[in-house]
């Protein structure tokens, strides 16, 4: 249930009364806190309140990140999204998405899915200089955190050596969701010496070429891809590169049985269509293939053994904070997203950071591997 401050506030911004209550009725809309903030946010779509959107007590809503359509097939793709017209191309950064925001006093860094993330909103002032804020209190900073040292995702790209970065790829209205044309983030972000993910500059169809040798570049150096970008952000496409496929399903195969069967379909299928695309034969289709092959397998069954021998499914993490408060704080934030983890060292750095080690375990792929492992029979 939803308190009737935050009724009014979400009839107000235009959600019709039926659709509050079933949205209530069936969990898609949440009221939360965070350190004496208060906020509801939309698990589910509402209208044009994407899932993701969070809206504070004081009214102000941040609309849930859109999703970025994917292209397969590059040169049709490009020709069918953008046709002749001019594009930027930028990095597409492997992290995890945030939406940084200033709400009365506080700045916030909020997730994908619209919780407060305790660890991004304590570290991500050393990142962003807060003056943006001041200047701009309606806008809204999204952009990617990444690195080897991140609590949700197990690796980071290449050049972020320790720690975390934040990398800007987009600057939203509060309220609209709409996004700054890309000229003038980059000017915003400039201007605020806010990090920003690497742009390629303004392409179009006609030099698809060097975007073949940048995508052949980038997955050399172990990068995720390219999103592309229409100047005024109408229109958007991401692309990756076969060496991201590849790994996505290296991570995935540790943990096989916790994700669903789309996650490797729609890698397998990616790098499938990158091979068609290039015409690759001979030797270098043979070095995919045993890539792909081996990226699936040699996780799944080091996994097996794993478990075969009394251990358990799990991932290790390391994260930089400046409070031991704000790893507790993180363990509270997975239990409530459902994921089990257990704090396993707490190191002082001495430089006003404490190196926390956890584990994520996964019970559930470790129970199943188990009883497989044992023997048990099934109807498949
Ligand atoms: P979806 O967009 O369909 O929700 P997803 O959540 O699985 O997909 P990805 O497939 O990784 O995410 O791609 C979209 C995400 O890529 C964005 O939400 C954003 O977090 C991230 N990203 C990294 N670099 C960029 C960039 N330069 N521009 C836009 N998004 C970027």
């Amino acid at each position: 249930m939803v308190s009737p401050q935050f009724r009014h506030l979400l009839l107000k911004l235009g959600l019709p009364e039926e659709r509050l209550l079933v949205l209530e009725g069936k969990g898609g809309i949440v009221e939360d806190e965070f350190e004496g903030v208060r906020y509801v946010r939309f698990r589910d779509s509402a209208g044009g309140l994407r899932r993701g959107t969070v809206v504070f007590e004081n009214g102000e809503a941040v609309i849930g990140f859109p999703h970025i359509k994917r292209i397969v097939q590059l040169e049709n793709g490009i020709k069918r999204v953008f046709k002749s017209r001019p594009f930027y191309v930028e990095e597409k950064v492997d992290g995890y998405n945030v939406r940084v925001v200033k709400v009365g006093e506080k700045v916030l860094a909020l997730t994908r899915g619209g919780f407060v993330c305790p660890f991004t909103t304590e570290r991500i002032g050393d990142f962003v200089d807060f003056e943006f804020f001041k200047d701009y209190p309606d806008l809204v900073l999204a952009g990617e955190v990444a690195g080897p040292e991140s609590p949700y995702i197990v690796e980071g790209p290449p050049y972020v050596k320790e720690d975390i970065g934040f990398f800007l790829f987009d600057i939203q209205e509060k309220g609209t969701g709409k996004s700054l044309p890309v000229e003038e983030r980059y000017k915003l972000a400039e201007e605020y010496g806010i990090p920003q993910v690497e742009s390629f500059g303004l392409f179009d169809y006609s030099r698809l070429d060097e975007l073949y040798d940048l995508i052949g570049r980038l997955s050399r150096e172990k990068r995720e891809g390219i999103v592309m970008k229409s100047p005024d952000m109408m229109k958007m496409a991401k692309y990756a590169t076969p060496y991201a496929n590849i790994n996505d399903l290296k991570i995935g195969s540790h943990v096989f049985r916790d994700l669903p069967h789309g996650y490797f379909m729609g890698r397998i299928e990616r790098l499938a269509f990158y091979l068609a695309e290039k015409h690759l034969k001979g030797e270098e289709f043979e070095e995919y293939a045993k890539a792909l092959g081996k990226a699936l397998l040699r996780p799944f069954v080091e996994s097996i053994h794993e478990v075969a021998h009394g251990g358990e499914v799990e991932e290790t993490f390391t994260v930089r904070v400046k409070g031991i408060g704000t790893a507790h704080r993180m363990v509270t934030h997975f239990e409530r997203l459902g994921v089990e983890i257990h704090i396993e060292d707490i190191e002082d750095l001495k430089n006003g950071y404490w190196r926390i080690t956890f584990k994520r375990v996964y019970p559930e792929a470790t129970r199943q591997i188990r009883e497989l492992w044992n023997g048990l029979a099934f109807v498949d």
